[in-house]
């Protein structure tokens, strides 16, 4: 029987467990994480993360600031609302949704925020020392995928794990991740991408796969070996004349033909998605208490 690995359960989780956190800080007097999220533009899918964002934030007690801006604002703007929350002390984690207008740069915008309250964990400064495996703020979606791994009891150690996708967001941070020695990772990583001429070689050799490709179906079953673990991160709308909507998500393995042949697989939507709100949370708990948990 294949597992089916529950992230909708496994977030929930985390967040209950934050909430007892969170319960014993205003106990003991002590001020309530406070997250400010900015948002340019009207991006349909954008206005959705920000609002469940907002949402979860609600439901743990945090401070939630939403700062909303038309696209035509410009770069120098932003950076002073960043440089403003820098400043402010009830504010512990400034996140600045993404894709941003084309004439603001995203890299400029990154290196703005205090990498102390940088709760998605791009800043230069965080990413260093995710790499060295210093305690830093780490990005939301890979530090969710090595929560699935942990407690859905498929832990990387000694493992072959194939990530297939290296933007700076997901494929990277995964894979340094899993190479750090600690008992939580300690995988032997492959990362594969677009200047990879075969991944199916690599794919069929491993024990774990991470598809963080951004493409329906770009992992098949013929791609991996019987009894690997499939995390699944990819969010694709495809078109669906039978859906309210007119789209379905998808994720970046074909589900049928994959999910036979696994130990263990992440199903899409329901599988790494809700890690994600729920590891942002708990980097903003980070941000207000200094307590890293990598
Ligand atoms: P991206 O487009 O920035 O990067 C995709 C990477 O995959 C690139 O490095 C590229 O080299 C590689 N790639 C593209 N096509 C490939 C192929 N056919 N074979 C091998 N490698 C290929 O995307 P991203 O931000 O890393 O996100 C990846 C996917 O994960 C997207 O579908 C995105 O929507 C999803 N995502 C989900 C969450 C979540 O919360 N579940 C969070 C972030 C991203």
């Amino acid at each position: 029987m294949t597992q089916l690995i529950d992230g909708k359960a496994i977030a929930l989780q985390i967040r209950q467990e934050l909430k007892i956190e969170v319960d014993k800080l205003i106990f003991s007097g002590k001020p309530v994480p406070g997250l400010a999220v900015i948002l340019v533009g009207e991006n349909p899918a954008s206005q959705a993360y920000v609002g469940s964002k907002i949402k979860a934030c609600e439901e743990l007690g945090f401070l939630s600031v939403s700062e909303r801006y038309p696209e035509t604002i410009t770069e120098e703007f932003l950076l002073e609302r960043i440089s403003l929350l820098n400043h402010r002390t009830d504010i512990h984690g400034i996140l600045v949704q993404m894709p941003l207008p084309k004439h603001i740069s995203e890299k400029k915008v990154i290196e703005a925020i205090d990498y102390r309250k940088d709760v998605d964990g791009f800043h230069p400064v965080n990413v260093g020392k995710l790499v060295i495996g210093e305690p830093g703020f780490v990005p939301c979606t890979p530090a969710g995928i090595m929560v699935l791994l942990e407690r859905s009891g498929n832990l990387p150690d000694g493992k072959h794990v194939v990530v297939v996708g290296r933007s700076n967001i997901v494929g990277k941070p995964i894979a340094n991740l899993l190479v750090q020695k600690s008992k939580l990772a300690n995988a032997t990583v492959t990362v594969c991408h677009t200047g990879t001429p075969d991944i199916a070689k690599f794919t069929r050799e491993a024990d774990i796969v991470i598809a963080a490709a951004g493409k329906p179906n770009a992992i098949t079953g013929d791609m991996i070996k019987d009894g690997c673990v499939l995390i699944d991160v990819g969010i694709n709308r495809i078109p669906d004349s039978s859906a309210k909507s007119g789209y379905r998500l998808v994720g970046d393995a074909h589900f049928e033909s994959c999910a036979p042949k696994c130990k263990a697989i992440t199903p899409v939507p329901g599988g790494v998605g809700p890690m994600t709100i729920a590891m942002l949370m708990k980097n903003t708990f980070s941000g207000a208490t200094g307590q890293f948990f990598y």
